[in-house]
């Protein structure tokens, strides 16, 4: 097949990376177009409040992705949705390959392709996902409005989510696998003075638990003390990382274990 669609440069992904390279791309004076399987804004679609962006005091997640679109395209850089499939160097052109059968030529290719959820890889979680597990609690949170969550990890993410979580639910518990977090200390010291929000700490979820095909409990296991329990929760949301996405260019590009580049 030939290709059927020509650019200087197309960058795979409209996150914050891909769309600031868009906005410089464009301004050097280069045709540029941002391939994109899902909305320009990436992980940030899935962010309630950022709070730690220079400039923006608070802004939702949302609405600093549609700031960002707006601003590359007042810049005239093309945007197509496009799930890339395969990327081919041929020296002096590259051909990008979307699952939608276009072909785009291109003199280079910026990848800002970003990261998916990480899964716990525990009973429950693939047969509950979307009927009580969730990755996200904006698209999610106003479903367990006044119910009981459990949010997973103790990372920003989790704890950010779950402060998010406590203005909707009843209460959420973070379950996290050590004492220590990841998560930045002023993040940290908000969930715990949040009266809504209570910790499950050294512990790891064995099983996510149904009752009429839907989330009834979480059992989790206390990892210095064996023991486990069954906390009831009708939401659970799982923050446990990212893995990147780059399949599309295995073997063209250097890579450790997980995927990054
Ligand atoms: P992260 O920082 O990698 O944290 C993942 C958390 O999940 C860690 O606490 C980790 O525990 C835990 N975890 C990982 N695998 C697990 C497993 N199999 N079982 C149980 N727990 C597991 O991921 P993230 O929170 O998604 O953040 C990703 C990046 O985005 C980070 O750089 C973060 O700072 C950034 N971010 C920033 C903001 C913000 O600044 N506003 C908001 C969100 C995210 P351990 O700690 O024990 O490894």
């Amino acid at each position: 097949m030939e290709p059927n669609q020509q650019y200087d440069l197309v960058i795979i992904g409209a996150g914050p990376a891909g769309m600031t390279a868009g906005i410089y791309a464009a301004r050097a004076g280069l045709s540029v177009v941002m391939l994109e399987k899902g909305a320009p804004g990436g992980q940030m679609l899935n962010t309630a409040e950022i709070d730690n962006y220079t400039g923006f005091e608070t802004i939702l997640g949302p609405d600093l992705s549609m700031k960002m679109f707006e601003h590359t395209q007042k810049h005239g850089v093309a945007y197509a949705y496009g799930n890339v499939t395969k990327v081919t160097d041929h020296g002096t052109y590259k051909l990008v390959y979307t699952d939608s059968n276009e072909i785009y030529q291109t003199k280079a290719v910026i990848i800002a392709s970003g990261a998916k959820n990480k899964r716990l890889g525990v009973p429950g979680e693939d047969e509950l996902a979307g009927r009580g597990i969730s990755w996200c609690a904006v698209c999610d949170g106003a479903f367990f409005r006044n119910q009981d969550v459990v949010v997973v990890g103790g990372g920003n993410s989790a704890v950010e989510e779950a402060l998010y979580l406590a203005n909707i639910v009843n209460q959420v518990t973070i379950i996290h696998r050590r004492q220590q977090f990841r998560a930045d200390q002023a993040a940290v010291n908000r969930a715990k003075a949040h009266p809504k929000i209570v910790f499950e700490l050294d512990a790891v979820v064995e099983r996510f638990n149904e009752e009429n095909g839907k989330l009834k409990s979480v059992t989790v296991k206390n990892v210095v003390t064996g023991k486990t329990k069954e906390l009831i929760a009708q939401g659970a949301f799982i923050y446990i990382g990212l893995l990147p996405v780059s399949d599309f260019v295995k073997g063209l590009v250097d890579m450790d274990e997980y995927g990054y580049i």
